[in-house]
């Protein structure tokens, strides 16, 4: 018998962990953290105690209360006895904390199987924030035209386009017929020909069933949404705006998304101006040129790069004061003062949590900042107002300019007519229950209950 259980993703957006039963030979599906996650006991600084390892997550039913699946180490203060791993592997579909954050707690002896793109994605991640940390994996990386076999499953890895490189969707062949798996993905981004490809997979093998992602499926669409090509046209146009000026323009995006990465960098190469990253993303940069099909500017090589330094410790800009990754960067050093002195050379990066440097640089009134993600700015959030507070008080001019990392809801509609499941298994969204108007045999999962495909 195969069968899928679905133990996160389920009536929320993200947080996937979806097993799948084939005989005795069991994988998962992606085992993400779920973005509401504990947010009923844990908030701010109140977290879960490292120390304490799986404990303080079984306490509130956090994660499953599974035999041979998690590590020695985590169980140690828990009731869970700890077992031989009793899975076969784990499937990455792509880097994001909504689909891998939870491999950390995992027996190390149960494979990790990632697009080799994500396992550089992780390791400059891991590298350089001190918040994310994935364990010790025995890692095994794939790309498009792999099949990977673990008894009776063979697993087919397929490119499709997100809002990070390297995602994958899988189509999935069990003993009993095909199974595909979206992970999450878009038609309207810059690589959507990947997308096409792997809907052309999905189609040919004729499946028995489909878990789709539904990010936007909903009745009315609440954000406002662009093409990458559009969303580049903008940043082009408020820049040649404050060319006229004299003004600096700032701008902050999802971390992870490297296609807007690119977006801002081609703007800024247009308009004459160098992009400044962070040290952080500038790490990221150098280690995904690896990757040639990617095409990203090089910090270490690349004159359009600036890298901004914030004062540390000395507050001097003394090299000590750098992790030693962010030394590498020095030569590509812009400081507060630098943009101060010539407002018109850049085109800035500045995330919320480093606000604080607008009083170092100290912009002219009516300098522009683009918000490039998807929250729409001015709902109720404690932090919007707050952000709402700095730009005001900088007298910054607000400009929202994003293309979303998922399909829109006509989009999911034409891609499963397209690739017609007999049965449909949706996930990753709000609204499981309109995926009935135009399927005729959809299951909506229940946490933790057992279906056979
Ligand atoms: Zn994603």
């Amino acid at each position: 018998m195969v069968s899928l259980t679905f133990y996160g993703g389920v009536e929320e957006i993200g947080g996937n962990k979806i097993l799948l039963q084939d005989g005795d030979v069991r994988v998962w599906l992606d085992f993400g953290q779920s973005f509401t996650m504990g947010q009923d006991y844990y908030t701010g600084w109140l977290q879960p105690r490292g120390v304490n390892g799986l404990g303080d997550y079984f306490e509130f039913n956090l994660l499953p209360r599974l035999p041979g699946l998690y590590s020695e180490d985590q169980l140690m203060n828990t009731e869970l006895r700890y077992m031989e791993p009793s899975y076969d592997g784990v499937f990455i579909t792509h880097a994001h904390f909504d689909h891998v954050n939870h491999i950390y707690f995992l027996d190390p002896r149960i494979p990790v199987y990632t697009g080799t793109g994500t396992k550089l994605f992780m390791e400059a991640m891991e590298r350089t924030s001190p918040y994310t940390a994935y364990g010790e994996h025995y890692y095994q990386s794939f790309r498009t035209g792999d099949r990977i076999e673990v008894g009776p499953l063979e697993i087919e890895p397929v490119h499709v386009d997100h809002s990070i490189p390297a995602a994958y969707g899988f189509i999935i062949h069990t003993s009993e017929g095909s199974l595909v798996y979206t992970g999450d993905l878009r038609v309207h981004g810059p690589k959507h020909q990947m997308t096409q490809e792997f809907l052309e997979a999905a189609e040919y093998v004729e499946p028995l069933a489909m878990v789709s992602e539904g990010t936007r499926m909903e009745l009315r669409g609440r954000r406002k949404n662009l093409s990458e090509a559009q969303v580049r046209r903008g940043v082009i146009e408020v820049c040649n705006q404050a060319e006229r000026e004299g003004k600096v323009v700032f701008y902050t995006h999802g971390p992870r998304d490297m296609d807007r990465l690119r977006t801002f960098s081609v703007a800024a190469e247009s308009c004459g101006r160098q992009i400044v990253v962070t040290p952080k993303t500038a790490h990221l940069l150098h280690r995904l040129v690896e990757d040639e099909q990617l095409n990203l500017p090089d910090p270490l090589r690349d004159d359009l790069v600036a890298v901004y330094f914030r004062r540390k410790k000395s507050g001097e800009y003394n090299e000590r004061d750098y992790y030693l990754w962010e030394r590498e960067f020095l030569d590509a050093m812009v400081t507060s003062k630098d943009l101060r002195a010539r407002p018109m050379d850049f085109l800035v990066s500045l995330g919320f949590t480093s606000f604080t440097e607008l009083i170092d640089i100290s912009p002219e009134p009516g300098s522009h900042f683009i918000y490039s993600m998807s929250e729409p700015f001015g709902e109720e959030s404690l932090e919007d107002q707050v952000m709402r507070n700095w730009l005001d008080h900088f007298g910054l001019r607000y400009h929202q300019l994003h293309a979303s990392g998922h399909m829109s809801r006509g989009e999911l509609i034409e891609a499963i007519g397209r690739v017609k499941p007999k049965k449909l298994f949706p996930i990753h969204t709000e609204n499981p229950e309109l995926f009935n108007r135009f399927h005729k045999k959809v299951v909506i999962p229940v946490l933790g209950k057992r279906y056979r495909v």
